[in-house]
């Protein structure tokens, strides 16, 4: 059987999606897609691949997280403290 990593990774060498859109696919909470997701970067990393993250982004001034080491959103933007913020695409590349 495969293991819920397993299906997240397979899902991600296809096409980009959300954590939201990972979750419903693989049918696992959205907090535990994050947790996944840095397991998920190691291993792809050992296969030479990366996963690739199109960063939040504020939708009030257009700040992107682009150096965040985390795969949870953002609370809010440090710049404008805007509370919303687009969500990030993950894919491995
Ligand atoms: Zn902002």
């Amino acid at each position: 059987m495969a293991t819920t990593r397993m299906v997240i990774t397979g899902l991600l060498e296809k096409r980009s999606l959300t954590a939201l859109e990972l979750s419903r696919l693989a049918g696992v909470k959205e907090k535990e897609v994050y947790q996944h997701l840095s397991h998920i970067e190691k291993s792809a990393k050992a296969k030479g691949n990366r996963l690739k993250i199109n960063p939040y982004a504020c939708l009030s001034c257009g700040f992107r997280f682009k150096d965040r080491k985390r795969y949870h959103p953002p609370s809010r933007c440090p710049v404008c403290k805007e509370e919303r913020i687009s969500n990030a695409v993950f894919e491995i590349v």
